[in-house]
């Protein structure tokens, strides 16, 4: 049975993945995966990221300001970001994250302007959020977030907070640290949240699954994440694909974008 699957946060445009992007998509689509969401994290990767859709129909990007990079925004990268994003599905990735050590009043700033840019042009987002999402979710809210909705990147925050993001829109994204041996909260959601929430992502090059702990991960490994999530919830691969990518394309709103 073919598989109908959408990697919803793989960096394919950087390195090491960039230079064997050929084997790298020949290997993923092997695999069963039919779409590939690449979101920008700082301007100078935003060309780069839409030749590779312009060039893939699989690829659909996203642009947008990773926190770490917070320091890069300015009126004419907005100018700049503004170009990109309307031929993107989302604005992403971009979120909040106190392990970097850009300040968070100038990550906090950074944010909100793209949540309005987000708003402004009718775009989901796709968020990254470790340790803040108190803080996020206030934000997201004040921005009124809800009107577009998105992914919650690789979500790493209690059942309780998964659903404070659900009832503003957004899906949780399954990523291979379900997999990991000491996995717990990511095993809590996987198996609490509706599966109407959920959507599946490998954040390759990062965050390799458990067989692969350490190497550089890719798309094709997101096969392991997809039967973590089968077995822990007792349905087949198969669902577990399907489910997960009708997800993202509701969410994401994708036939807009192909239209
Ligand atoms: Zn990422």
């Amino acid at each position: 049975m073919t598989l109908c699957l959408i990697d919803s946060h793989c960096h394919l445009d950087l390195e090491p993945l960039k230079s064997e992007f050929s084997e790298v998509l020949l290997e993923a689509t092997s695999a069963g995966i039919s779409g590939f969401i690449v979101p920008g994290v700082h301007p100078e990767g935003w060309r780069g990221i839409y030749e590779l859709a312009v060039e893939n129909p699989v690829i659909m990007p996203a642009y947008g300001i990773h926190p770490m990079h917070s320091e890069c925004l300015n009126d004419q990268i907005i100018q700049v970001l503004l170009k990109f994003a309307v031929s993107g599905v989302a604005i992403g990735e971009i979120g909040l994250d106190p392990y970097y050590k850009a300040p968070m009043e100038l990550q906090e700033k950074v944010f909100r302007k793209q949540l309005r840019i987000a708003v402004a042009l009718g775009l989901p987002v796709l968020i990254h959020c470790r340790r803040a999402f108190q803080k996020v979710l206030r934000i997201m809210k004040e921005e009124r977030i809800s009107q577009v909705g998105g992914i919650m990147h690789a979500f790493s925050g209690s059942v309780e907070m998964a659903y404070e993001f659900v009832r503003l829109g957004f899906a949780i994204s399954i990523s291979g640290t379900v997999t990991w041996d000491n996995a717990v909260k990511p095993i809590t959601i996987a198996r609490k949240l509706p599966l109407e929430q959920l959507v599946m992502e490998t954040d390759s090059p990062d965050m390799a699954p458990q067989r692969y702990r350490g190497s550089i991960n890719r798309p094709a490994w997101i096969m392991e994440t997809v039967r973590t999530l089968a077995a822990v919830r007792k349905i087949s691969v198969e669902e577990v694909a399907e489910a997960t990518s009708v997800n993202v394309s509701r969410i994401l709103r994708l036939e807009r974008s192909s239209a």
